[in-house]
């Protein structure tokens, strides 16, 4: 039997490595297909292209309890009769099946020559599929058909397998039955020897873990519901333990390999501005994340913190009394963030906070002029710079630095692994960095995505925030927000408007915010009121000079686009009013609900929307108006759009995950993450013989997906 079902392959160990095109059913031309469509290559391609979903193929159903479009049915019959009717344009096969409670027509329409010549009278058949309703009668088109074998009894007995196909493969006969076929001429032939084991043994035991070989055959071909959970919980371990153990890893030789500048004065600078000029008590929170830098700083290790704080939770200050504690030491920091606006912002707040202590700040962004670019340059290079702030524009090479010791990175998901990777160069040594990000990433994301960092958390609002009260609003209702705008600037409080403005509707989006101009400026007119504007049309001289207009008091309104997004203080704004706000996902509705709040005053976010609204923007705007917590909204958004989605998620590469999904399987995440911990713990070179498995295949990895050893 198995000579018919299998080609041979040279040697068992390489059974997974045999190119697709010697399986059974396959050869050059649909080997080709599944490259291109698939990226399927090799046996263990295939064997690790996981279905999609599971139809139960248990139970059997009779001709008369066909009564459901949207239900799948499984009959057992015979076909009694066959035409081709239609003419040629719409030829069809129709074929009688029946079995001993009635008939039901079978139909095709392509294929239909291939298929006449199959269809045997007087043998039984099982089909499945989902029925058509048509002029009264049900019908299955294109159903899937088996003759009622032993063996096909026996396989079709389980959930059966559901893989996504493209129409190019459907074409070449690889539908996602095509594709289940295909695998079954395999899948007799996993076994120990065939497909190794990648998990130790322990690991094994104590996570009860399929072997692999039984886990690849169930995933495929489950015997029941109960092997079908262990199989994916196993692949998906395995999945989640690997990026795991590879990240934890790298944190290890890095702490061996990679000598951190050790900052151990805490001198006249950090004291004095901590001790006389320090604007508020700093939040026990704050401390604390200050503390663990600070001991990180000291430890002789490079530093790689995450800082995760919550919009308003005080996160520049913390990077000032870092870089103050660099320049103590001698060494120079920078700050980096994602937009101009930004950049200047924090280099507007640190120059003040800064004043009296007389050190040098320097601001370099895009649009530094050449003249004052060359000045920065060269007081970055003769050390007489110690802080400077700006954005991307800071890891140009010509930027040198004197003696780099602090890299702060403020609002980290924009900033990718490679650009961090850059920052190696700086300096003989890696300087410390520093990651600051409000995003705020859920944590299975967080442990994913910066796995290799140690996290610290601000936990703890300043005092006297007063929560936001958000409310959401349709379009019936914006008498009753200008009235409440009005109301709140006569109190001496300022407004934001935001509007969407994304690149592919551009022209209109910008249409919109400048009919949003005109009807406020119109129910704010002067001289009473004054309204700003900022859009990314402006350049950066007037976009300043408009933002400079809102934080001083100037103007009463500031109407924008997201380039206000991250980061902007005003803390006498109040009111943030977001247009459109369906069309904003959840994380960047926090970001902007936290511009305001930042005062002592009660503060508001009004989310306006149109009627038509899909379930999930339902669930964004309820999500925004029940809660505060980013943690909690940040679970919420994951969910909504998958892993994939979330802001340098894709580009991280970090995040190669077949079956696992950061959305759903947090706690199996948590057992791989502690489990590949404690093997580090014991066998931090994985020398063990136990752990052989475990370093051959990391290696495999980092030999098939390159290294990011130089990573930081
Ligand atoms: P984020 O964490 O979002 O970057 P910021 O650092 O911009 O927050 O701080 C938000 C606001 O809170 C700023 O106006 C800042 O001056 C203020 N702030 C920071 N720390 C404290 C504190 N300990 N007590 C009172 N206000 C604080
Ligand atoms: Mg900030």
């Amino acid at each position: 039997m198995c000579s018919n079902f299998m080609v041979q392959t040279p040697m068992s160990s390489s059974f997974l490595d045999t190119p697709v095109e010697y399986m059974k059913g396959i050869g050059t031309v649909r080997a080709e297909a599944l490259q291109k469509e698939l990226m399927v290559f090799l046996f263990k391609d295939l064997l690790t292209y996981y279905p999609f979903r599971y139809v139960d193929r248990t139970k059997f159903h009779t001709v008369s309890e066909v009564s459901d479009e949207g239900s799948y049915y499984q009959l057992r019959g015979y076909i009694v009769g066959m035409q081709v009717v239609g003419d040629k344009r719409a030829k069809r096969l129709v074929a009688q099946f029946r079995d001993s409670t009635g008939v039901i027509e079978l139909v095709w329409f392509q294929g239909h020559k291939w298929m006449a010549e199959r269809l045997k009278p007087n043998v039984e058949y099982i089909i499945f599929g989902k029925p058509t309703a048509f002029k009264g009668r049900y019908n299955f088109a294109h159903p899937d058909i088996d003759l009622a074998s032993e063996e096909n009894l026996k396989m079709q007995s389980a959930f059966q397998a559901v893989y996504y196909s493209t129409e190019k493969l459907k074409l070449k006969g690889l539908d996602s039955d095509g594709i289940r076929k295909t695998l079954s001429h395999i899948i007799y032939r996993l076994d120990a020897q065939t497909v190794p084991e990648t998990l130790t043994q322990s690991l094994l035991e104590d996570f009860k873990l399929l072997p692999r070989h039984e886990a690849l055959r169930q995933i495929h071909f489950p015997d029941n519901k109960l092997m079908l959970d262990k199989a994916r919980f196993r692949i998906k371990f395995e999945e989640l333990f690997y990026v795991q153990l590879k990240l934890l890893r790298l944190n290890k030789v890095r702490a061996h390999t990679v000598h951190g500048f050790v900052f151990n004065k805490v001198g006249d600078l950090f004291n004095t501005f901590y001790h006389k000029h320090l604007p508020f008590d700093l939040t026990n929170a704050q401390k604390r994340v200050v503390k663990e830098i600070r001991v990180d700083m000291g430890s002789g290790r490079q530093m790689n913190r995450l800082v995760q704080g919550d919009v308003g939770s005080g996160k520049t200050l913390v990077a000032l009394l870092c870089m103050l504690l660099a320049a103590d030491n001698q060494f120079q920091s920078c700050l980096m963030a994602p937009t101009e606006i930004l950049a200047k912002q924090h280099y507007d707040t640190i120059s003040e906070l800064v004043k009296p202590l007389g050190i040098k700040v320097g601001l370099l962004t895009g649009s530094s002029r050449s003249k004052e670019r060359k000045v920065l340059h060269e007081a970055l290079r003769d050390g007489s710079c110690s802080i400077v702030i700006g954005t991307h524009a800071l890891i140009e090479d010509q930027v040198k630095f004197h003696n780099l010791g602090l890299v702060v990175i403020d609002e980290q998901h924009r900033f990718g692994v490679a650009q961090r990777a850059k920052l190696h160069a700086k300096n003989t040594s890696p300087p410390h960095i520093l990651v600051m990000t409000a995003t705020p990433i859920p944590r299975t994301l967080a442990m994913t995505l910066y796995g290799d960092l140690d996290t610290s958390v601000i936990d703890e609002m300043p005092p006297g925030r007063k929560p936001i009260t958000t409310m959401h609003f349709m379009e019936s209702q914006r008498l009753r927000l200008i009235g409440f705008m009005r109301e709140q600037i006569a109190l001496g409080r300022q407004v934001y408007i935001v509007y969407p403005l994304i690149e592919e509707s551009e022209k209109m989006d910008f249409q919109n915010l400048q009919n949003g101009y005109d009807a406020i400026v119109h129910e704010f007119p002067p001289p009473q009121y004054q309204v700003s504007i900022v859009h990314g049309k402006l350049s950066s001289e007037e976009k300043e000079r408009e933002m400079q207009r809102f934080v001083k008091g100037e103007t009463q309104i500031m109407v924008a686009t997201t380039v206000i997004e991250v980061g902007v203080n005003v803390p006498n704004a109040s009111v943030m009013v977001i247009e459109s706000a369906e069309r904003f996902g959840l994380s960047q509705l926090h970001q902007l609900r936290g511009r305001v709040g930042r005062g002592a005053e009660k503060s508001y976010c009004i989310l306006m929307t149109s009627y038509k609204l899909g379930a999930d923007s339902k669930l964004r705007m309820e999500t925004m108006v029940r809660t505060n917590d980013g943690f909690e909204i940040s679970e919420v958004d994951l969910r909504l759009r998958g892993p994939g989605d979330i802001d340098g998620t894709r580009q991280s590469g970090v995040v190669n995950l077949k079956l696992a999904d950061l959305a759903q399987d947090g706690q199996i995440l948590q057992l791989a993450r502690t489990a590949a911990q404690t093997i580090l713990d014991e066998d931090e070179y994985l020398a063990s013989p136990g752990n052989q498995v475990l370093r051959q295949n990391l290696e495999q990895e980092v030999k098939t997906r390159g290294s990011w050893s130089k990573i930081a």
